[in-house]
């Protein structure tokens, strides 16, 4: 679980690596879409924490 804050409903939520629904490794980092629970898409940007990224994307 993790931590997204979400503009479509306007809080933080927690989301699963179930709830990824777009994931691509760039100059900027892991950038990864999230469905929060309310349905809205949301962009979220992980820089230094990659590797414990993938580590969820090879248990998922
Ligand atoms: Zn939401």
């Amino acid at each position: 679980m993790f931590a997204i804050d979400c503009p479509h409903h306007g809080a933080r939520t927690l989301a699963s690596t179930d709830d990824i629904r777009s994931y691509s490794n760039t100059d900027h980092g892991i950038v990864m879409e999230v469905e929060c629970h309310c349905g809205g898409i949301v962009t979220v940007t992980m820089g230094r924490t990659a590797r414990e990224l993938d580590a969820c994307g090879a248990a998922a």
